[in-house]
């Protein structure tokens, strides 16, 4: 009788958690004042684009190209392809062309077009917990089956959980470094044992392992850490990113998928990318950002402002006694929740107006996450209220 699928309504009502705390915070701001609700809730940057952005837009719309709002290749703008291949082959010492990338419609576009074109129904794919919860709904999409691990203590890849999971199903381990909801940065090292171990499963099984690394916050990292380009890590690597975070575009929908020219049959790979991303119906990313991107691939919004708020939180949290692994990039904190129930520790949060999201809401229990992306007065004037709470709760 109702007019929606099994599925959907099933995760309709397992609907995410950043949503419903979001939301709570829209419902509590006019009543208590922008300012007195502390909203850690989303990962929607507080921050304008670049000054870069802003000038090639103004550029663009004083000196319009012709035909440029019609469609295009279903890969994206051949420029702007070379200029992500030219950024991403200088960072990774691969040669990469234009035929190695496909424009899409952000990072979520992006995963859903990489699963669509290499997934066949009942392909299992390796994801680490903590993990951004979208990743199953879009594996769902495609028929692919979630296999979640434990990371370590520390959120670092636990290589030999990853090791245990993989069977005769797989076809990819999604990666996300720096890491939502963590902050960390997977080191080079771990990726090459990575690598190894997915190159050896992929001979005993007989096919080919990726690696799914998406990234977007690969250019948000502090303290002089750097993220290790996949590429030059992983062979049967593909890069899913966009440019919702590094330049604050995340309502502008622009991303790409890029993959690894040491993949065998790259060409195939990159056919079946290009027939998704127009059989899913996007047809093609966005068009104006497309051409302002081809600009920008070596600007990022500024990273100290991030870095400052993470630093004030971080130092003012930890002497407060909550316990966390200090983020090496992202705009996350993930702390250990002072009850062992997660969901009630936000409940008696939410008491003070501060909105967070439950570890739970990341397939990790036990813990919270913080974003961080918002006005410095607001973390400021938040302190207090997280002193109160931990006070409350003993710590
Ligand atoms: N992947 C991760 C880890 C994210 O945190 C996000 C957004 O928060 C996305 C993907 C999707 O980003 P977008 O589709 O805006 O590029």
């Amino acid at each position: 009788l109702i007019p929606v699928a099994q599925h959907i309504r099933a995760q309709i009502s397992q609907s995410s958690w950043i949503r419903k705390m979001f939301e709570e915070g829209e419902r509590l701001k006019p009543i208590y004042g922008e300012d007195k609700v502390y909203d850690f809730t989303i990962g929607n940057p507080n921050n304008e684009p670049p000054a870069a952005f802003r000038e090639a837009l103004l550029e663009l719309a004083s000196h319009p190209v012709p035909g440029m709002h019609r469609y295009m290749s279903n890969a994206g703008y051949p420029e702007t392809r070379q200029a992500v291949a030219d950024a991403l082959s200088t960072a990774s010492g691969k040669a990469l062309t234009a035929d190695h990338v496909v424009m899409t419609v952000g990072a979520g576009g992006g995963l859903n077009v990489v699963f669509k074109t290499i997934l066949d129904p009942g392909d299992e794919v390796i994801i680490s917990a903590p993990f951004f919860v979208e990743y199953k709904g879009y594996l769902a999409n495609h028929g692919g089956k979630a296999v979640i691990v434990q990371s370590k203590e520390d959120f670092q890849l636990d290589l030999d959980a990853i090791a245990a999971a993989v069977t005769a199903k797989t076809r990819a381990v999604i990666i996300n470094s720096p890491n939502n909801p963590t902050g960390v940065v997977y080191p080079a090292d771990s990726l090459d044992a990575l690598n190894r171990l997915l190159e050896a499963k992929g001979a005993e099984f007989g096919r080919t392992l990726f690696v799914v690394s998406d990234e977007p916050y690969a250019k948000i990292v502090y303290d002089g850490v750097t993220v290790p380009p996949v590429f030059a890590h992983i062979r049967n690597s593909i890069v899913v990113t966009s440019h919702s975070k590094d330049l604050a575009l995340p309502g502008e929908r622009i991303g790409y998928i890029a993959i690894s020219p040491e993949i065998e049959e790259a060409p195939l790979l990159f056919d079946g990318l290009v027939l998704a991303n127009r059989i899913l119906g996007f047809v093609n990313a966005p068009a104006l950002m497309q051409r302002l991107v081809a600009k920008l691939q070596n600007a990022s919004v500024n990273i100290d402002e991030y870095r400052e708020k993470r630093d004030l939180f971080y130092d003012n949290l930890t002497a407060m006694g909550y316990e966390m692994v200090k983020p090496q990039g992202a705009f996350y904190l993930f702390p250990k929740s002072p009850l062992a129930d997660d969901v009630e520790f936000v409940r008696r949060a939410q008491k003070y107006n501060i909105l967070l999201v439950p570890g739970s809401g990341f397939g990790k229990p036990g813990y919270f996450r913080i974003a961080y992306c918002v006005e410095k007065r607001i973390i400021e004037n938040s302190l207090e209220a997280f002193r109160a709470l931990a006070k409350e709760l003993g710590l």
